[in-house]
């Protein structure tokens, strides 16, 4: 069977304030695939993630990208998340005033309404996001709650777990999903993405440590630096730079 291409990022370049972050960047991700990207700080991988997002304030000065063969380059972060791709943010921001629930609802019926899709009323969609709760594990009170106000790490994180889960996204990007997270969390964290991932869905991993990777076993393990795709390999690397820092792939 031939693999179905989900991203294919050609050539990048991407500037903010005149700065040059993402250089000459290539990267293909087909469907059933889990991608991980490790790297030093500052190396652009946050940078990267909010491109493929769609971030205004990021300048493309060259180079294209590709959602499931449709070029997206110059496409609104919204119109991306309605076609299906998901950022999870490395800090999710708190929003009082607005209920968990009205917000997952929002977000949902939104991407309803966007694919020509009838709208869930609150009824059905409480059945719909308990369903998906208990998947995760979570406790159904956080829907009370106002969006991640008070919630700790560990459970702001298995929020963004939850939007991805009921928006079905094919792309989801996970910018350091395990920052901050308890030995605990994260093997829970780990658990739900493994068991999110599937055969229709992509997954890319943006993370400091080998621990989720180890745990999650993603298909590729490409290290960034500078702005570049500098190595790709598989989840061996990982542990190689736990043990040898980054400086062991300057020495391959
Ligand atoms: P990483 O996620 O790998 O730690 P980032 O993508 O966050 O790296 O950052 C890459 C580089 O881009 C860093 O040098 C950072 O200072 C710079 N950068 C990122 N966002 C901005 C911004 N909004 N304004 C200025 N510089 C930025
Ligand atoms: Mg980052």
């Amino acid at each position: 069977m031939n693999k179905q291409e989900i991203l294919r990022i050609q050539n990048l370049h991407v500037n903010i304030d005149n700065k040059n972050i993402i250089k000459n960047l290539n990267l293909i991700t087909n469907k059933g695939e889990i991608h991980a990207i490790m790297g030093k700080n500052g190396s652009g991988k946050s940078t990267l993630a909010k491109v493929i997002a769609g971030h205004p304030n990021y300048i493309i000065n060259n180079g294209k990208i590709f959602f499931k063969d449709k070029e997206i380059t110059d496409e609104e972060p919204d119109d991306r998340a309605h076609k299906g791709i998901f950022l999870a943010f490395q800090y999710p921001v708190e929003v009082p005033g607005v209920s968990n629930l009205d917000f997952l609802r929002l977000a949902y019926n939104c991407k309803q309404k966007k694919i020509n899709k009838k709208e869930i009323d609150p009824l059905s969609f409480f059945d719909l996001v308990n369903k998906e709760l208990r998947k995760i594990q979570m406790d159904p009170l956080f829907l009370n709650r106002d969006l991640n106000e008070g919630f700790s790490g560990g459970e702001k994180k298995k929020n963004e777990i939850l939007q991805m889960s009921l928006l079905k996204s094919e792309l989801c990007i996970l910018d350091e999903i395990d920052s901050g997270l308890d030995v605990d969390a994260l093997k829970n964290i780990a658990n739900n993405i493994k068991n999110f991932a599937n055969q229709d869905n992509c997954i890319i991993l943006i993370t400091h440590y080998q621990k989720l990777i180890e745990y999650i076993k993603p298909d590729y393990v490409h290290v960034m630096d500078r702005g570049r795709i500098v190595y790709t390999g598989n989840e061996t690397v990982a542990s190689n730079i736990e043990k040898y820092g980054y400086e062991y792939i300057n020495t391959k």
